[in-house]
């Protein structure tokens, strides 16, 4: 059972810091929960994509490719909701954590692109990205440019006139990165589970994988989840004010 932390200015918190800073291999996994203060809402949310584009009905390969018009309703509300935001705090605090050598590596749902853009190097994006389109038939990529967001014919791929998509994970597809993500997994002796509702598979067993280990589980979200019973702390409130006090503490612990 996870020990609550509500406060940052608790024995609690001092506590959590002082088992992160003994950690050798900690890693971070993220979810759509870190980018809500970039602006970029969860789907999950009343009044979220989800509640607009029904996943089965827009978001699968099936309908892709079957309607490739229809998908691309989603994709460009996509592409609006993730234009020009910026990295909040807590994206920055992990990036500093990892050039102070103390985060093996980022895994995230996300697709915003925003780990990268505030500095962290080693990003595994499980779902894709969205900042570039592919073709499915010859993989050409090329950059998601504002173009595209216009109504307008389905881009196509210069060099085979197939439909484009965005690199992004649609249901039907792999999730991506797994080998690399199982091998980091098999190391880690921390994680640190950020703005994740902790339910889409695989991602929502990573945890338990590092568990499994002996590594600890630190969970930073504004409502507990289905993982919080089997977490060893879980610290309450918006990730960018959690994450950057913590990683703040770290530094400063470390000296
Ligand atoms: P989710 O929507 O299922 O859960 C979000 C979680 O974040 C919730 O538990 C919520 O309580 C928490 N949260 C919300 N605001 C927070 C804040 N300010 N601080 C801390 N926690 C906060 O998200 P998920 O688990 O990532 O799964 C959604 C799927 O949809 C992912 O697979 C992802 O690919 C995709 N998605 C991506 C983005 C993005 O790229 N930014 C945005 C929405 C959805």
């Amino acid at each position: 059972m996870a020990k609550r932390i509500k406060s940052l200015h608790t024995d609690l918190f001092d506590e959590a810091v002082a088992l992160f800073c003994h950690a050798t291999r900690p890693v971070a996994l993220t979810g759509a929960g870190i980018s809500v203060e970039s602006g970029i809402p969860d789907f999950r949310s009343p009044g979220g994509l989800w509640s607009v584009f029904r996943p089965d009905e827009f978001a699968t390969l099936e309908v892709f490719l079957r309607d490739p018009e229809k998908a691309w309703k989603l994709y460009r509300a996509l592409g609006e909701a993730l234009i020009d935001k910026e990295p909040g705090s807590a994206h920055k605090a992990l990036a500093d954590l990892e050039r102070a050598g103390r985060l093996q590596a980022v895994i995230t749902q996300n697709i915003d692109g925003l780990h990268e853009k505030a500095g962290s190097r080693n990003v595994l994006e499980v779902h894709g990205e969205h900042q570039h389109l592919q073709c499915l038939r010859c993989h050409f990529l090329r950059p998601f440019e504002q173009k595209d967001l216009f109504e307008g014919p389905v881009p196509v791929c210069s060099d085979c006139t197939f439909p484009l998509k965005p690199n992004i994970v649609l249901f039907g597809e792999l999730v991506r990165e797994m080998e690399r993500i199982e091998a980091i997994l098999d190391r880690a002796d921390l994680l640190l589970v950020i703005g994740t509702s902790a339910q889409v598979y695989p991602v929502a067993s990573f945890p338990y994988a590092v568990k499994a280990n002996g590594g600890t589980i630190y969970e930073f979200n504004l409502e507990e989840t289905g993982l919080t019973h089997a977490g060893d702390f879980f610290i309450r409130g918006k990730a960018g004010t959690t994450v950057p006090a913590f990683v703040q503490a770290v530094l400063q612990q470390e000296g």
